[in-house]
């Protein structure tokens, strides 16, 4: 599972605050010359429906990073590598945009934060590097847990305050288009609004996932049957609204690996891989 892939000298200016989701291209590349070589790369439509063989791997996307059709793209056409991207459909028409990279870019760029949480607006000094590590860590998860609809008073006053602070990119409806087309790319679901699914309503939940699903079908006239639960939350009742909307699959965040065949198909582990490092270590695990 990856998110954002990246050249050097972006990467080289993440520091540390905000949400730790980029790799680095060359990494990138040397993981799916791997794949290439010594595996058997396979999309999440083969590897829920069809017997599994021996060495299968899938490679996942999260959340529809701009850098997905930009780097991503024309590195596994190159080396003919499916994968599926799991979008957020709220990042794709701007309805809605990452909280913690909003928080992040403020907080980088300012010396006090004056935020609305919880009913009253409270200021925090972020003058240091600390501070700022410190605050954010703090305050994302304050908002972590809400709906979007309360994160969203906050996140709005402050957008109010210092602007929509939009550094990161995400694919454009054209870009989605121009994957969907790619032999190699598979579209799923990563909800509409990126909320913790388990921890907001059921009605919350049925609604963001139903948008989400419904979005995708839309723009892209295609059947949209794989999930990803955002930040890799779900309980029964969630599963339960994964089968009521008819998806095929939906991945977690559990870290292991599927021994021969996917037995729960709306749980399916995934390994967090952000450098060639993480990939290694997750490869010694089968
Ligand atoms: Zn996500």
């Amino acid at each position: 599972m990856f998110h954002s892939v990246v050249d050097e000298s972006a990467y080289n200016r993440f520091d540390g605050i905000g949400p730790d989701v980029h790799m680095r291209m060359d990494e990138f590349e040397k993981i799916i010359r791997i794949i290439h070589d010594k595996h058997n790369p396979v999309s999440i439509e083969d590897a829920t429906k069809k017997k599994l063989k021996k060495n299968s791997i899938v490679i996942t996307f999260d959340d529809g990073y701009k850098n997905n059709i930009e780097i991503v793209k024309p590195i596994i056409e190159k080396y003919k590598i499916p994968i599926t991207i799991y979008v957020t459909t709220g990042f794709i028409d701007g309805s809605d945009y990452p909280y913690e990279q909003l928080l992040a870019s403020i907080i980088k760029k300012n010396r006090y934060l004056k935020i609305y949480l919880e009913g009253d607006t409270v200021t925090f000094p972020i003058i240091n590097y600390e501070e700022k590590v410190t605050v954010y860590g703090q305050i994302r998860e304050k908002l972590k847990c809400k709906s979007s609809k309360y994160r969203n008073t906050s996140l709005s006053r402050l957008i109010r305050t210092y602007g929509p602070n939009r550094e990161i990119e995400f694919l454009s409806l054209d870009d989605l288009i121009a994957c969907k087309k790619s032999p190699f790319i598979t579209i799923g679901s990563h909800s509409h609004h990126h909320q913790v699914l388990s921890s907001i309503s059921n009605s919350d939940a049925l609604n963001d996932i139903q948008m989400g699903k419904r979005k995708l079908e839309e723009w892209l006239n295609v059947t949209i049957e794989h999930f990803a639960y955002p930040y890799g939350a779900y309980n029964r009742n969630v599963i339960q609204i994964m089968k009521v909307l008819k998806f095929y699959s939906a991945v977690t965040t559990n870290q292991y690996a599927v021994r021969s065949k996917i037995n729960k198909l709306y749980e399916i582990p995934r390994f967090e891989v952000k450098c060639l490092n993480d990939f290694k270590s997750a490869m010694n695990e089968l």
